[in-house]
């Protein structure tokens, strides 16, 4: 068994996504063919946003969003403990300081609660500027913005949702990639919505941050001449080839895979809940699933698991195996273990199970079977 298959998926679409990729060649149109165009206006309409300006990855996405508010030296960039790296390196790499949050215990997201202890701390000491902060959809299930929205309001913070795992999640009827000022996802091939190599895209209401984003995505080019440079920007496009991949993938997201996975997770829950902490998805909230993990009792019972399940052919994957706060690569600053009691206290224990839309019921019985026998 493979951790997220991506074979079924492509045998079901693989017509649809041959002629794309044909036609594509066809017009050799590779940079920004109207595929890219019409897959941005779809997105778009998706989340319910004005504008998508798709790109070369999340990670950039989350680069030009922070550029577009001008995030830099001096500014602290508040980020959840428990995530993907590219969340706080989007910062670090412009040379703001990714501040990190603890996380809520039951499901996983930041803690509105820390975020603002953080906020606090950082405006006490006086040596960073708070100038925005990343919300992260971690596994699928959007982060509590009800809560975090009015923290970052009272502060005067720009929200960047952080939606690369989180595309197809919902809040009562709205969407993911809708709840920042500016919002991110990414098509990395094991996302809830995966190209078939790197792209990514940016999402907002505001024209300004649009156009901005437009011309920061090409190297700062001013929207008349482009060989006019108006500012210091990156290249990061997404290819028309992965935009055709995407067209008919999308389409597949909406008519039945979103509705699928979680009728898959729906059943891990149900033969899991009485010997594993299962996930919680908050009331009105729905997730896409970029994974499905459960919490055992300790390391030690999740080293055994893991084990178990591995003899048996079924991969599973730690994510992630320690807060960000001790990675080597945000060393040199000044982070406080106590501030991530229950960042520590998950990632000791946490464990992500295969999960897709097209993970068959069987399965699902088999995984939760040797899961559960001791
Ligand atoms: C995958 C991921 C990213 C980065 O996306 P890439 O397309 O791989 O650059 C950012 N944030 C989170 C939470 C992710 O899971």
């Amino acid at each position: 068994m493979q951790f997220r298959d991506l074979k079924t998926q492509y045998r079901l679409l693989k017509d649809d996504i041959d002629a794309g990729i044909e036609a594509v060649i066809e017009s050799s149109a590779f940079i920004l063919g109207k595929e890219v165009s019409e897959l941005e206006d779809k997105l778009a309409a998706y989340v319910g946003r004005k504008y998508c300006i798709s790109c070369g990855s999340g990670t950039a996405a989350l680069t030009l969003a922070l550029m577009s508010i001008d995030a830099g030296p001096g500014d602290a960039v508040f980020v959840p403990d428990l995530t993907y790296a590219a969340t706080a390196e989007a910062a670090a790499v412009l040379g703001a300081v990714p501040v990190f949050t603890d996380i809520d215990p039951f499901t996983y997201n930041m803690s509105p609660e820390s975020l603002e202890i953080q906020i606090r701390k950082v405006t006490e000491e006086d040596k960073l500027v708070p100038k925005a902060v990343i919300p992260v959809d971690l596994f699928g299930q959007p982060a509590d913005y009800d809560s975090i929205l009015p923290v970052a309001k009272k502060y005067g913070l720009k929200v960047i949702e952080d939606g690369a795992q989180g595309f197809g999640g919902s809040i009562r009827d709205k969407k993911a990639c809708s709840f920042g000022d500016i919002s991110i996802t990414s098509f990395f091939p094991s996302k809830p919505l995966g190209c078939y190599g790197d792209g990514g895209a940016v999402f907002t209401d505001d024209e300004g941050t649009a156009r901005r984003i437009r011309s920061l995505r090409a190297l700062g080019r001013s929207e008349e001449n482009k060989y006019c440079n108006v500012e210091t920007g990156i290249n990061s496009r997404l290819d028309t080839l992965q935009a055709a991949i995407l067209l008919p993938k999308l389409r597949a997201f909406e008519e039945y895979e979103l509705e699928a996975v979680n009728r898959v997770a729906a059943r891990y829950t149900d033969r899991l809940k009485e010997s594993f902490v299962t996930p919680a998805i908050l009331p009105g909230f729905i997730s896409s699933w970029a994974q499905y993990s459960i919490l055992c009792k300790d390391g030690t019972e999740r080293e055994e698991l893991q084990k178990r399940l591995k003899e048996q052919d079924i991969p599973t994957m730690i994510y992630y195996p320690k807060g960000l706060h001790k990675q080597k690569a945000f060393e040199g600053w000044d982070y406080a273990d106590s501030d991530f009691a229950n960042t520590t206290a998950v990632s000791s224990r946490i464990l992500s199970l295969p999960i897709n839309p097209y993970l068959k019921d069987q399965e699902v019985d088999r995984i939760c079977e040797i899961a559960l026998a001791e």
